[in-house]
């Protein structure tokens, strides 16, 4: 399979803009850019490129540099894949609801059919029946592994059988990867040129504000991104704070062992409570559950001032709340209101 045979007849033929400076790679004068001289940290635009974080991904995630994409946020790499490959109002992607609600925004951002191909009521994944909804037009599959909002990780043989049979895009999401003990599909990488994941620093990296997304993917595939995102989408003060994070690695692991202590006391005090129906397997940094009525759970919940996310209206997830895995003190506090509506009940 040829990346370039799937892009827009307007990708392949397009001349991205270039930045001079950064391709001369030599330390001068700098006159090019109109920027101020005067030095505060900022007054420079950052590398297009983000070559330093990218070092320090490559370490970590054992991937080559030039196989490296970073996005404002994985939503600007998913809206970017949508903007490469698929031709509005021709092209469709593939997603498998329930999950992450932004890939039917962006391809509804982009004139593009978002073809809804369910989980099982389990949740888990049936590639069969993914594989037979492709038509020629598709051009992207996304598949959300551990799921949001299910929590679930989606079996590995069944995402091969998807990555084997389709000529077009996969983008594993794997925003929630270091909750999990299960091995990224990163290990893939060499086997399928088409195949690209997708990670962030949104969620167990603590860095959801700086807005940083990692791809994985091909050279090939990079490239395309490369020469499609905006020049300068990484801001520098977002790039050296991305680097500072990213070395943070005795606080990550502990953090992420944290979470998932806190997260087993959560699933204990939950099934003590008459009004929880079940909690559904999770890998993540959340439990879905479902409740005898989660409209009055939900907003009893908000007027003691806690926030979680309603996801009833989701397929199959009919009186589910989800809940993020919050520090200790934070649990505590859910644990205690969920005990008081239980005692008005
Ligand atoms: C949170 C989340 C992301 C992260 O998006 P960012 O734009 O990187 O913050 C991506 N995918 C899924 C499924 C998520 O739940």
């Amino acid at each position: 399979m040829k990346i370039e045979n799937l892009l827009r007849n307007n990708i392949k033929t397009l001349k991205p803009y270039k930045a001079a400076r950064h391709d001369l790679n030599i330390k001068g004068v700098l006159l090019d850019a109109n920027e101020s001289p005067f030095e505060n940290g900022y007054n420079r635009y950052p590398d297009p490129y983000q070559n330093q974080l990218k070092k320090v991904i490559s370490k970590l995630k054992g991937v080559e540099h030039n196989q490296i994409f970073i996005g404002n946020g994985s939503d600007e790499t998913l809206d970017l894949l949508i903007r490469a490959f698929c031709e509005p109002k021709i092209d469709n992607i593939i997603i498998m609801p329930p999950t992450y609600g932004m890939y039917e925004v962006l391809a509804s951002i982009n004139a593009v059919e978002c073809v809804k191909v369910p989980l099982n009521k389990d949740f888990s994944l049936n590639a069969e029946q993914v594989l037979a909804a492709v038509n020629s037009q598709t051009k992207i599959i996304f598949i959300c592994s551990p799921n949001n909002p299910t929590g679930n990780l989606l079996c590995k043989n069944e995402i091969n059988k998807v990555l084997e049979n389709f000529n077009g895009i996969v983008v594993v999401d794997e925003a929630y990867i270091d909750f999990s003990k299960a091995e990224s599909t990163i290990r893939l990488l060499k086997q399928f040129p088409n195949l690209f994941v997708n990670q962030t620093l949104s969620k167990a990296h603590a860095g959801a504000g700086l807005r940083l997304g990692m791809g994985f993917s091909s050279v090939e595939m990079i490239d395309v991104l490369n020469a499609i995102k905006p020049p300068y989408n990484i801001n520098a003060l977002t790039q050296s704070a991305g680097i500072d994070l990213l070395q943070q690695e005795s606080e990550f692991q502990s953090n992420i062992n944290l979470i998932n202590q806190e997260k087993q006391r959560l699933y204990n005090e939950l099934s003590k409570l008459s009004f929880v129906l079940e909690i559904f397997p999770s890998e993540a940094n959340f439990w879905l559950v479902r409740f005898k009525n989660a409209i009055t759970i939900h907003r009893n919940l908000i007027n003691n001032g806690i926030i979680t996310r309603n996801r009833s209206h989701e397929l199959y997830c009919g009186n589910t709340l989800r809940i993020t895995v919050g520090t200790a003190d934070e649990n505590t506090q859910l644990i205690n209101c969920l005990n008081q509506i239980k005692s008005t009940q």
